[in-house]
């Protein structure tokens, strides 16, 4: 049991329960994923997110009901110790293996976000890193981070069921946010094949399936759980500790790269750069979007064009991307004595 602890969130288009250093591996040649066989690519993402060194925890039920989870950090781990948990909990508990499959899948490409984009160490959880992102940064950077691993776990659904189709894969695959038909064969560019899939995940995440329901759809339900999830944090919430932080904003770097951990980049153009479509918060709920701003007014922050982005700050602190990942995640948490007072703790989660 660990106080403050970031996971993400999986599976709950439609209430189901589906679910650096910069990249080490830059150094090696870019894959060219329009070449590269269905069998190629699979092995090739499994080696990928080996190289992360994310834990597979099957002892620990994930939130919400989900087969699986990715818990990037923990705030103050009970007895001290390392704060980027980099694990994932799994529960095949009641589940196909396909459910469990289809899911761990999702969560890896969360390993491999959080191994490949230093900007998402920023984050309200981790107090091994005195930068943090904006409130309006943070919330794009969950919306980004769920629209790569919806998107790409598609990707991976089509490789896998070109190479080997089974029936359960099949079935499973397509009552995921995004399926294996939103992955559009038929466009050369693979970029371009998975931007429109990635615009489909907005599009559909916005929209209600019920016109009589509640005035929630699952955009705001996750734009939700990341606000809710900065409101809560302890060490936001912590005199002492918030004095230290400086607070960033995410690049649009860093958005190209939250979209092309493994696979082909999903928010660029053919050309490779940055379409500004991804760099625009979605329209918001008139209490969200006030609750935005009341973080904002909270924290003494301006628009997001004011703010340094993390590149930015750490140039101006002498730092290179990979010592601040570096340090990161090699930040040991030593309680001050055995009886930290609890109350001085939130349990920050993105699930509530
Ligand atoms: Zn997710």
């Amino acid at each position: 049991m660990a106080l403050g602890v970031a996971y993400t969130i999986t599976g709950l288009f439609k209430g189901r329960s589906t679910s650096t250093r910069r990249a080490r591996n830059t150094s090696a040649a870019p894959l060219d994923f329009s070449r590269l066989s269905p069998d190629k690519i699979l092995t090739a993402f499994e080696t990928r997110f080996a190289q992360t060194g994310c834990r597979i925890a099957e002892d620990e039920v994930p939130l919400d009901g989900a087969p699986a989870s990715y818990r990037s950090f923990v705030y103050m781990p009970n007895d001290g110790g390392p704060t980027f948990a980099n694990e994932m909990l799994l529960d095949r508990d009641g589940r196909t293996d396909a459910q469990v499959h289809v899911s761990a899948r999702h969560e890896k490409l969360h390993a491999i976000q959080w191994d490949h984009v230093p900007s998402l160490h920023a984050s309200p959880y981790n107090q091994g890193s005195r930068y943090v992102l904006s409130p309006v940064s943070w919330v794009m950077a969950t919306l980004l981070t769920e629209s790569d691993a919806f998107v790409k776990t598609a990707w991976l659904n089509a490789q896998e069921l070109k190479q080997n189709y089974s029936a359960a894969l099949c079935d499973q695959a397509m009552t995921e946010a995004v399926t294996p038909m939103d992955i559009n064969a038929n466009v050369v560019d693979p970029c371009q094949s998975m931007k429109y899939a990635a615009t489909a995940w907005y599009h559909r995440f916005k929209h209600k399936d019920d016109p009589s329901a509640p005035d929630v759809t699952f955009l705001d339900h996750y734009v939700e759980y990341a606000i809710k999830a900065y409101e809560e944090s302890a060490r936001l919430n912590d005199e002492g500790a918030v004095g230290d932080v400086q607070f960033v904003r995410l690049s649009r770097e860093d958005i190209l790269a939250i979209g092309s951990g493994f696979g082909p980049s999903i928010f660029s153009r053919a050309n490779g750069t940055l379409d500004d479509s991804f760099t625009l918060l979605p329209y918001l709920r008139k209490d969200l979007f006030a609750r935005l701003v009341a973080l904002e007014d909270k924290f003494g922050i301006g628009p997001d064009a004011n703010l340094p982005t993390l590149q930015d700050a750490l140039a101006n602190d002498g730092m290179s991307a990979a010592d601040y990942m570096h340090a990161s995640r090699s930040f040991h948490y030593t309680p001050a004595s055995s009886e930290t007072p609890s109350a001085e703790q939130s349990y920050e989660t993105l699930m509530r």
